[in-house]
């Protein structure tokens, strides 16, 4: 390497990539305590914990989410970890093509028989990989690998960790973000399943303390009655296409129920005047939301109908729903869930019933922040911070340390040695609340000194009195 090369080298600097983040300490603490809260609640529902791989084959998510969302047409990170075997050439078994046209021109033939297509399309979805975008496909993924339905229903299993998405970042918005997901997948879909999934969410965000938060609800039909409906607002959408935007433009033909979603000004009084899906429902989605709704209300979770809410995926059905929170400005979602009754056997599953939802616990957090709930709080600051002086106190400090630590207490044990004054100044700065002063004289005595740092008080204690004087401060 050049001595140029070297230098330009040493300067490089090394960055998150867009739209990814390191979480610090002490926000850490709070992450910690939102997710052990979120053990805590589930399991008192009966939800057990599935740990899943963060990547899968594209054709999973292809097939779940379909392949008009924008998840899967424009945000998924994808990895060539495996060669696709196709491969088209003229000729098939003949000679390379010579040059870039023919082989354009070979590619485009060969997908225009919609056998080799389909075929070829399979084939580039079992052989690329990506990166996960969400969880519930997955969660059925796993439980037709392990042959849950054999299990008894329903299975309830939830799981925490990083989704990936290639949008762009924003507050609340990130490419590699976190969910708190749960679904509940066999058994019946009665309307107590789904109230029960909701009321679980929400006594979730009540135990963290968090407020203002508010629960829309919406029933989106079936396979008998949904696409009657989506027909018609087509038909209606259609008659006002000019005065939309591009996007919801595009989507009258691809997926007209997102058109409801739209957040642009322009087109709020037109989607206004849309018909509304809840005069369209079959008798059996009618008769199901009106139950989900009495079964919230036996439960006390308020709600409110939003005949707008519809979920940007396909596999949704029936019972959907949304929880915003404070402090987040436009991306307030902090939940999105709903019903999937049909995915399982997308999949290539047995009929399965499946509702679930998931949480954008990097929102909820920030929602936690700006509402008022300080990290410091949950910090682990070191409670007691060993100030020592001298070989043999050093020996007696770290005695002392391991059975601090041991009893649960949080311990700074500084490694080199430093002057008493030093040592308590740095006690303070990392907020210990106790300074144990060990010098010659403690150790031949016997007798420490504890000292407490907020008001300087100094106590004289023996060593075997140390954890139970400390406990009773707690
Ligand atoms: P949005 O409308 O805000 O894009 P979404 O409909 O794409 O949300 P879902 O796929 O339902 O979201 O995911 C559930 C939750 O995950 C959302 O309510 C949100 O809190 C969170 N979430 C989704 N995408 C992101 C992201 N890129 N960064 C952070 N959180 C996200
Ligand atoms: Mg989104």
């Amino acid at each position: 390497m050049s001595e140029g090369a070297a230098k330009k080298e040493e300067r490089r600097k090394f960055q998150a990539i867009k739209g990814t983040r390191d979480i610090l300490p002490p926000e850490t603490a709070l992450w910690n305590r939102v997710e052990q809260t979120a053990h805590e609640v589930f399991a008192t529902f009966g939800f057990g914990e599935i740990r899943l791989p963060v990547i899968e084959t594209l054709g999973l998510f292809a097939r779940s989410l379909g392949t008009e969302t924008d998840i899967v047409g424009k945000e998924m990170f994808l990895l060539a970890e495996r060669e696709p075997s196709v491969v088209v050439h003229p000729g098939r078994f003949g000679p390379p093509p010579q040059s870039e046209q023919e082989r354009r021109d070979e590619v485009e033939r060969v997908f225009s028989e919609p056998s080799m297509r389909e075929s070829i399309e399979q084939q580039i979805e079992e052989s690329v990989l990506a990166l996960r975008p969400e969880a519930t496909a997955s969660v059925c993924r796993a439980y037709i690998e392990h042959s849950m339905q054999q299990l008894p229903q329903p299975v309830k299993l939830y799981c925490i960790g990083p989704m990936f998405r290639r949008e762009r970042p924003q507050k609340g918005r990130y490419r590699q973000f976190y969910q708190i997901d749960a679904e509940v997948l066999g058994g019946t879909d009665a309307p107590a399943i789904d109230a029960e999934v909701i009321e679980m969410v929400m006594t979730f965000f009540e135990r963290l303390g968090l407020e203002g938060v508010q629960l829309d609800i919406n029933c989106i039909g079936d396979k008998k009655c949904r696409p009657k409906y989506v027909e018609l607002l087509r038909a209606e959408l259609s008659k006002v296409k000019d005065k939309l935007g591009p996007d919801s433009q595009r989507r009258i033909e691809t997926n007209p129920l997102r058109v409801l979603d739209s957040r642009l000004e322009s087109e709020q009084k037109l989607i206004e005047a849309m018909p509304h899906i809840a005069d369209h429902l079959c008798e059996e989605c009618a008769e199901n939301y009106r139950g989900v709704k009495k079964e919230l209300e036996l439960r006390g979770v308020k709600y409110r109908e939003n005949w707008r809410l519809v979920r940007g995926l396909d596999y949704y059905m029936r019972t959907t729903f949304e929880i915003t929170a404070p402090g987040l400005g436009s991306q307030n979602a902090v939940c999105g869930g709903g019903r999937y009754d049909g995915l399982m056997e997308l999949l290539g599953g047995p009929p399965t019933k499946g509702i679930g939802f998931a949480i954008g616990e990097d929102r909820l957090i920030l929602s936690l922040l700006e509402t008022g709930h300080s990290p410091l709080a949950t910090r682990h600051s070191p409670l007691l911070y060993i100030a020592w002086m001298g070989e043999k106190a050093y020996a007696t400090a770290i005695r002392a340390a391991k059975n601090l630590r041991n009893a649960g207490f949080s311990v700074e044990l500084p490694p080199v040695e430093q002057k008493f004054g030093k040592a308590l100044g740095q006690a303070d700065k990392l907020g210990a609340r106790f300074a144990l002063i060990l010098g010659d004289n403690e150790v031949t005595s016997g007798q420490w000194t504890l000292k407490t740092l907020a008001d300087g008080k100094q106590e004289k204690l023996r060593e075997s009195d140390l954890v139970e004087h400390l406990k009773k401060q707690l």
